[in-house]
């Protein structure tokens, strides 16, 4: 994919400016989650192997160019050294002379966490002044947070573009996993998309179909596809003015041979709650005071078939409303069937998207995919087909 890596630099003794995604959930200004930390931990060892010194750049929250005392990274620096099992230095700035101070106080193999790259506003103005600044710290620059990758911010791009640019560990292991699934797939590749808008998902579905060979459409989405073949939907959730531009992405999929799959049958109730009185109904025949919250058993049948004469599959968006039971069903037998390949080999499985990765831990198997991405938007505009500007400023 032509970006560089970590093996190919020389780090010893060398300043590198490492981006990482530590926007970590906070409660009462204590870190509750430490699975970003975590996912820092080989990029960070790697540098300090290689006799580097470590200078951690990151955002926290939207402060939106000012000092924000409750945006501070500093509630970050205790979990981290117990993550590292190493102390942590902070500078209480991450340009100007604090920052230099605390970069000149370093010894190979240290490690430092520079505050808040958004309390300056030239950091999501991808402001050349302010990524100098940011450069004149380092001598070269590690990009490890793909979930920050589809922003052109002086952190993610402008500086990459002033120091040799590698990808971290974590960055590395994103864009292989992601590449293995759209990029040079094993085929037959087949694609789920589900959640709840087809609005919101455009350009996702135009870029998939000319990638896959097979599209499966579900969740609230696939009621406008329904509905645009002139389907009664019934009281579901439906885009019905979308219905042309569903039509444009169906005759899009024939042009490129992708097939299809619309649902079969779906599960309705009168009233979208936990536990409602759930029906299975074939699509098209529904009555009038009918949702539909899941799919079918038929539909997620075929769907699990598919999977199974398929080499690779790439999935974001639930199936059905996965919040409230009974309507995880459809989601959770997809999602531990496609767990089931991939553990025995027979699937590249991948997925994204914040509700997805909801789904797939209630359903018990994030573990067993191949690859699950946090990343959020990042991983949206990458299955658009779009280019990221984080990652193009490595790949030059
Ligand atoms: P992701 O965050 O993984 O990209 P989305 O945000 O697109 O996924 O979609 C997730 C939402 O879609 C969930 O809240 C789920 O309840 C909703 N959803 C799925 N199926 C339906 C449906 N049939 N009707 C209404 N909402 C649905
Ligand atoms: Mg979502």
């Amino acid at each position: 994919m032509g970006f560089r890596t970590l093996d190919q630099a020389d780090l010893s003794g060398k300043r590198a400016l490492v981006r990482v995604d530590f926007n970590v959930p906070m409660q009462d200004g204590a870190v509750s989650d430490d699975t970003r930390l975590r996912a820092a931990l080989p990029t960070i060892e790697k540098l300090r192997k290689g006799g580097a010194k470590t200078i951690l750049l990151a955002h926290f929250d939207r402060p939106k160019g000012k000092r924000v005392p409750e945006m501070s990274l500093k509630p970050v620096v205790e979990p981290l050294a117990r993550v590292l099992g190493v102390p942590v230095a902070f500078a209480e700035d991450c340009i100007g002379p604090k920052a230099r101070e605390a970069v000149n106080a370093m010894q190979p193999g240290d490690v430092l966490l520079l505050e808040n790259v958004r309390f300056h506003a030239g950091e999501e103005a991808n402001d050349r002044a302010f990524a100098d600044a940011l450069a004149a710290n380092g001598d070269l620059y590690v990009n490890d947070a793909f979930s920050a990758a589809h922003r052109a911010h002086a952190s993610t791009e402008a500086l990459a573009r002033r120091l040799q640019a590698y990808a971290g560990e974590q960055m590395r292991l994103e864009l292989e996993a992601l590449d293995s699934a759209l990029g040079n797939p094993q085929r037959p590749v087949l694609g789920i998309v589900g959640g709840s808008k087809v609005s919101t998902k455009l350009d996702l579905l135009r870029n998939l179909v000319t990638k896959l060979d097979k599209l499966a459409i579900g969740g609230g989405m696939a009621n406008t596809f329904l509905y645009a073949q002139g389907h009664d939907v019934g009281a579901s959730y439906c885009e019905k003015d979308l219905a042309d531009t569903a039509r444009d992405i169906i005759r899009l999929a024939g042009q490129n041979n992708c097939k299809l799959f619309l649902p079969l049958d779906v599960v309705v109730a009168e009233k979208m709650a936990p536990g409602a009185p759930a029906r299975v109904r074939d699509a098209g025949s529904i009555d009038d005071d009918e949702r539909i919250l899941d799919a079918g058993p038929e539909t997620v049948e075929r769907l699990c078939r598919a999977m199974s004469n398929s080499r690779t599959l790439i999935w974001n968006g639930p199936l059905g409303v996965f919040e409230m039971q009974p309507f995880d069903k459809g989601t959770v037998t997809a999602a531990k069937h496609a767990a089931e390949l991939a553990r025995s080999g027979k699937l590249v499985a991948v997925a994204g998207g914040g509700d997805t990765v909801a789904a797939l831990n209630l359903a018990g198997v994030t573990g067993d995919f191949t690859f699950v991405s946090t990343a959020g938007g990042a991983f949206l505009e990458w299955m658009e087909g779009k280019e990221l500007p984080g990652v193009a400023a490595l790949t030059r």
